[in-house]
């Protein structure tokens, strides 16, 4: 899951690490009050949506007085922000954060991620703050220093210090790196993060360290005990399909295509998509209904690609292990007859009831294209959609 920028920094303060004073507003009215009452010569209005990048994109405006606090709040809020993060559909900004204006010294990058490679946490770091660290690790990855935790010990003093050195911060400040680098580590442990990235990180004209932007996701898996982080979910930002999904216990992941896709286990889900792709379709979603799942669920979840307006035909590839065919079976027919199915759909059983399956599929009445194999389905609902 993945949160705002203001609510990542609340966060990180609670570790210790050091962030602007700043306030969110929901209207231009709010964003007026929030300067007033931070009464810095210098303001800076952020929009905040779920993606980077919103400084080249005009998302980020310093403004000198309230009059231009009042301008650029008038002009940030509302707009549909398209950043390299966001797609070419964009994101609206419906929040802003109102923050201290900073005097930057110099920029860095932080960020502590999970390496899949080493199966450990990572704490990255480089003098490049404020671009990309892809563009970075893509153009100069000399630049990037890493320090690998081990968890039995967790990050070292020394390691935080060799990266503040290896970054070049100015001497006098790597005591205060340091600290900034443990801090958010820390952060990043006990909330179950699995990104936790600063950037930029800056030096201050005032000899301070600070966080000038904070990208927080955490692991969904670990949410169940992080109260406190669930309250920060902003159903604004996320596909209004997925968020339906996780309310039937679905995983649903909406993709660019046109051919939804209805499989159970996510391995199976996976190779479903692939196979699509090779014989030159374009899968619609990523769904895997479960191995438990009832009629009412497979009904849902049927609503769910149907409301994808993309959606020109359905691939249902269903291997019965512990999901019976028949109930596969009931939950489409039950579906297609709710909402009038007038889309090509394949259908593909195998396993436990097949023959039952298929029997309430062929006498459902619906115009159902029986597949006899995977690849069978797949080239079958490519041909349809075509
Ligand atoms: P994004 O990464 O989405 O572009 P950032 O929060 O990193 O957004 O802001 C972009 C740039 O704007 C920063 O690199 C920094 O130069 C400047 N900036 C952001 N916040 C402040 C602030 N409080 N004071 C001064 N400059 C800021
Ligand atoms: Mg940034």
């Amino acid at each position: 899951m993945n949160i705002h920028e203001y609510q990542g920094k609340e966060v990180l303060k609670q570790y210790g690490v050091a962030v602007p004073n700043g306030k969110v507003a929901y209207t231009v009215e709010e964003a007026v009050e929030a300067a007033a009452s931070l009464g810095s010569p210098v303001t800076v209005v952020k929009a905040q949506i779920h993606a980077g990048g919103r400084g080249k994109a005009g998302g980020v405006k310093v403004a000198k007085s309230m009059d231009e606090v009042r301008e650029y709040a008038s002009e940030i809020l509302g707009k549909v922000l398209v950043t390299h993060q966001t797609g070419p559909e964009g994101k609206e900004v419906k929040r802003l954060l109102i923050e201290e204006g900073c005097d930057i010294r110099k920029e860095y990058y932080v960020g502590v991620v999970v390496d899949r490679a080493t199966g450990r946490v990572v704490l990255m770091a480089s003098e490049e703050g404020g671009t990309e660290i892809e563009e970075v690790a893509e153009a100069t990855p000399e630049k990037i220093f890493k320090e690998i935790v081990d968890p039995a010990v967790g990050l070292q003093v020394f390691q935080a210090r060799r990266l503040a050195y290896a970054i070049n911060i100015p001497n006098e400040l790597v005591n205060k790196a340091t600290k900034f680098m443990l801090a958010l580590y820390e952060a990043f442990v006990e909330k179950d993060c699995s990104i936790a990235e600063i950037n930029p990180l800056v030096v201050t004209g005032d000899g301070n360290v600070m966080a000038l932007d904070a990208k927080l996701n955490f692991d969904s898996n670990a949410l169940y005990r992080h109260k406190d982080i669930q309250a920060l979910r902003d159903l604004d930002e996320e596909d209004e399909k997925e968020i339906e999904a996780s309310k039937f216990d679905l995983s649903y992941i909406a993709l660019d295509g046109n051919i939804g896709c209805m499989v159970n286990g996510a391995g199976l889900a996976m190779a479903t998509m692939d196979i699509i792709k090779y014989y030159g379709g374009d899968p619609a979603n990523f769904l895997d209904v479960g191995g438990g799942a009832t009629t009412e669920k497979v009904t849902e979840a049927f609503k769910i690609i149907l409301s994808d307006a993309k959606v020109e035909g359905i691939f249902v590839n269903i291997f019965g292990g512990i999901m019976r065919c028949d109930v596969i079976a009931d939950g489409v027919v039950e579906a297609a007859k709710q909402l009038g199915l007038t889309k090509p759909l394949v259908v593909r059983l195998e396993g436990t009831n097949v023959d039952l399956g298929k029997k309430i599929l062929s006498e459902s009445g619906l115009n159902i294209v029986a597949a006899d194999s995977m690849a069978d389905g797949a080239q079958k609902i490519v041909a349809l959609v075509k």
